[in-house]
């Protein structure tokens, strides 16, 4: 029955047309119309019933309706740009009040606060913020989502996902791998998008470790990891030595007491032999 009422919606290509939502840059705005591609997304992060999902920048509402229609419990989006506002207000309508609109800049709205658990976060992010955001989640204590279902552009989301020696790793796999299991689900061409970005994009998932494994100082392992990727190339006695330095300590002999080789390389190191160093030299 709500299936078929989402599914008698206007097209999204109509919408657009309809209500003149052309993209506007400054607010990353790229859209996908193809339902069929917001289903694939949506279906990650099932099963949706009983979940309350949080949905960051819904411009026109393809992700949305995937979502209500996959049976999400509720859905609640946040969008800056109140064009989208009436648009959304109709898919509202046939959600039989699953659907939540706040209109707003999702950087300040607080997910844990406003959304009941089990929480999911499934976006298509803005380019220009979504890193910032994808921070604010993965170092929240404690962390108040299930799993994030999330598109970036595809060197982020390699960032993201990378493993010890792949060019990719460095601050930003090992801060989300200390709290949580990430994989890259498939990428998404430019063309999908309207209108296309400069890059290609791909979908991340998130599940958070079970609580014994999550490392519990993420703001002393950023700091850490900032200054030993901060010079890749470099042996870690090296990268590391400023920073030794400014804690007033040898730096080999931190580096040997967290049970390291000083003379390995940063992107070379597993995951923990950061948390290591950090909890060393706490
Ligand atoms: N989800 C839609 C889709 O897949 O077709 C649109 C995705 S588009 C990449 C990003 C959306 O985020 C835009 O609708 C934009 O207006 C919105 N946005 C940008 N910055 C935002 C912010 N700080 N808070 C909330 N929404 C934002």
């Amino acid at each position: 029955m709500e299936n078929n009422a989402i599914h008698s919606l206007p097209s999204l290509t109509e919408v657009v047309r309809e209500y003149n939502l052309g993209a506007n840059k400054k607010l990353g705005q790229h859209f996908l119309l193809d339902m069929n591609l917001t289903d694939k997304i949506a279906r990650l992060a099932t099963p949706l019933e009983g979940a309350h999902i949080a949905e960051v920048g819904p411009g026109p509402g393809g992700l949305t309706r995937a979502l209500l229609s996959n049976l999400a419990e509720s859905v609640t989006v946040i969008e800056m740009d109140e064009r989208f506002l009436p648009a959304l207000a109709d898919i509202g309508r046939v959600s039989n009040d699953r659907l939540s609109i706040v209109k707003g800049d999702a950087l300040r709205f607080n997910i844990a606060e406003n959304l009941p658990a089990p929480r999911k976060i499934i976006a298509n992010l803005p380019y220009n913020v979504g890193t910032r955001m994808l921070l604010n989640w993965v170092t929240a204590t404690p962390l108040f989502w299930d799993q994030m279902v999330l598109m970036f552009q595809k060197e982020v989301a390699e960032r993201v996902c990378a493993a010890p020696g792949e060019s990719a790793y460095g601050r930003l796999a090992v801060l989300c791998q200390s709290v949580a299991a990430c994989h890259i689900a498939f990428d998404i061409p430019a063309r999908a998008f309207t209108p296309p970005p400069k890059v290609d994009s791909a979908v991340i998932v998130m599940r958070p470790l079970a609580k014994e494994q999550q490392y519990p100082d993420l703001k002393l392992l950023g700091q850490v990891t900032q200054a030993a990727f901060g010079q890749r190339r470099k042996m870690l006695r090296a990268s590391l030595k400023g920073f030794a330095k400014q804690h007033n300590i040898d730096v080999l002999d931190w580096i040997e007491a967290s049970n390291i080789d000083p003379r390995a390389r940063p992107e070379t190191l597993p995951v923990s032999a950061f948390q290591s160093l950090a909890s060393t030299l706490k």
